[in-house]
């Protein structure tokens, strides 16, 4: 938007991906460094949290947004898809269903975000391999076919989650 100062405005990223693939876990592992168990399903997000990320020695400012009972298709409110930055796209490496609407949510996201709006496919729940569903290389191609980068990550052991929210941080700045 008009008017933006690069590292002092914050970048808007927003959490998004179906209902119960960890959204609010990942923020709050981010966040606090810690996994809460059990199901944030019943409280009506969390707003927002700030997080200042370095990326070599540049303070990159992230506003984190957790959509939470907007995980139906078509409910994101499309404001939130326009002011983005950032997307971060999660999918349940133990559900076959939510990694399957993945395609669903890039349609939305290309509909209503900004072209360049940088954006991360994520397969969370790492942690869960005797419950896998879908194989890490089925996370890359769909990745590679969206020529967005991928990750998978662990809201409970904290794997990857610094990484994927340096990443963005990284392509945030190259960009602005
Ligand atoms: P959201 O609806 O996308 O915000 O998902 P939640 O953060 O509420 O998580 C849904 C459920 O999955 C909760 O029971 C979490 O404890 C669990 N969960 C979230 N992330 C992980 C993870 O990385 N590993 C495991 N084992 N459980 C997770
Ligand atoms: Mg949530």
């Amino acid at each position: 938007p008009t008017g933006r100062r690069p590292g002092v405005d914050p970048e808007f990223t927003i959490l998004v991906g179906d209902s119960g693939v960890g959204k609010t876990s990942l923020l709050v592992q981010f966040d606090q460094g810690k996994f809460i168990p059990g199901s944030f399903s019943a409280t009506v997000g969390i707003g927002f949290t700030n997080k200042v990320v370095t990326v070599d020695g540049v303070k990159v400012k992230l506003q984190i947004w957790d959509t939470a009972g907007q995980e139906r298709f078509r409910s994101v409110t499309h404001a939130y898809y326009r002011d983005a930055h950032a997307l971060l796209l999660l999918y349940d490496i133990t559900s076959k269903t939510s990694y399957d609407n993945i395609r669903a949510w890039l349609t939305e996201i290309h509909e209503y975000a900004q072209s360049d709006v940088v954006i991360m496919l994520l397969g969370n729940k790492a942690d869960m391999s005797s419950e896998r569903a879908i194989r890490r290389d089925e996370g890359e191609r769909l990745a590679r076919e969206y020529s967005v980068p991928f990750m998978e990550t662990s809201a409970k052991t904290g794997v990857n989650v610094d990484l994927a929210f340096t990443a963005v941080s990284k392509e945030l700045k190259h960009r602005s």
